[in-house]
């Protein structure tokens, strides 16, 4: 496994496998690596010839008083689990070279980045959009895999690839969860083991949201309604949103089908998280 830093040598050498007719699957995280990272990993193995992962925690997707300074991080880890799931290249540039002095471009996709972590976050899709875009062509994929945890983040992105029409397939994963329901992300490690128990409700609700609407419950209002009792029942949580909406357009429903999407977002004392399900996907 090749672990590069420099953005150059990076881009040379994807260029250069390109040449030889290689295929290049792709999944950028921020590091501090899970299972739910794995899966990603795993899946592009298989699609790729050359697997590349990419470990950057990107400043300019992160608002004024959120937690990048202590977003954890664990190169050494990070590497052993990257070996396991067979990956080729592990590629690590430095905020300073992604974006050097006089850097002013940013890519916006309008529509689909207000709602939701868009109105909580401004900007951050904002980010989020320009660090992929770069990173496509440091990386140079033919595939790139993401997780369905991150789910505006996805259709952020599928949007953002199809309208600039850049050559990447784009891959979406299921959700990774702990045996106990809660969704697998690096920001659980905040967690107190008594928060670790509270941050239990947004799957919780989730679940119950899935079973009132299996049982023919359809209307948007009471099925949250009954999430909300269920998330502010617990002390330690307080709601920064919680929404049904349509899972293409992410536009607001008042009557739930299939094809809806749940999404929330919770903070447990200090740590926001995140969860979604589409009520007609299988959990
Ligand atoms: P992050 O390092 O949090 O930026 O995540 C990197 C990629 O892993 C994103 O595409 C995430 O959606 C995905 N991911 C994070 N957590 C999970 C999870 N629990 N299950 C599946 N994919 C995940």
């Amino acid at each position: 496994m090749n672990i590069i830093s420099a953005i150059q040598e990076m881009q040379s050498l994807a260029l250069s496998l390109k040449r030889e007719g290689k295929t290049i699957a792709f999944v950028p995280t921020m590091g501090f690596l899970h299972e739910g990272h794995a899966s990603l990993l795993r899946e592009g193995r298989r699609l790729g010839d050359v697997l590349v992962l990419s470990i950057f925690v990107n400043p300019i997707q992160f608002g004024q008083n959120e937690d990048l300074e202590r977003y954890p991080r664990d190169m050494e880890r990070d590497c052993r689990i990257a070996r396991e799931c067979g990956t080729d290249i592990v590629f690590t540039p430095e905020a300073a070279g992604m974006y050097p002095p006089g850097f002013q471009t940013s890519i916006r996709v309008r529509e689909l980045s207000l709602p939701l972590c868009g109105a909580s976050r401004p900007g951050h899709f904002d980010g989020v959009a320009t660090v992929v875009t770069k990173l496509f062509n440091m990386v140079q994929p033919d595939v790139a895999l993401f997780g369905n945890k991150d789910y505006q983040q996805l259709a952020v992105i599928r949007r953002m690839t199809h309208d600039l029409n850049l050559p990447v397939r784009v891959i979406g994963m299921p959700i990774v969860r702990e045996a106990d329901g809660l969704a697998m992300s690096s920001r659980n490690s905040y967690l107190s083991p008594v928060e670790r128990r509270s941050a239990l409700c947004l799957s919780r609700a989730i679940r119950l949201v899935r079973e009132r609407f299996a049982g023919g419950e359809h209307s948007a209002s009471t099925l949250l309604a009954a999430a909300r009792e269920l998330i502010t029942a617990e002390p330690a949580a307080v709601i920064d949103y919680l929404e049904l909406r349509d899972s293409a357009s992410l536009a607001p429903v008042d009557l739930v089908s299939d094809t809806t999407l749940l999404a929330l977002a919770v903070k447990i004392g200090t740590t926001r998280l995140i969860d979604n399900t589409v009520l007609g996907d299988t959990p």
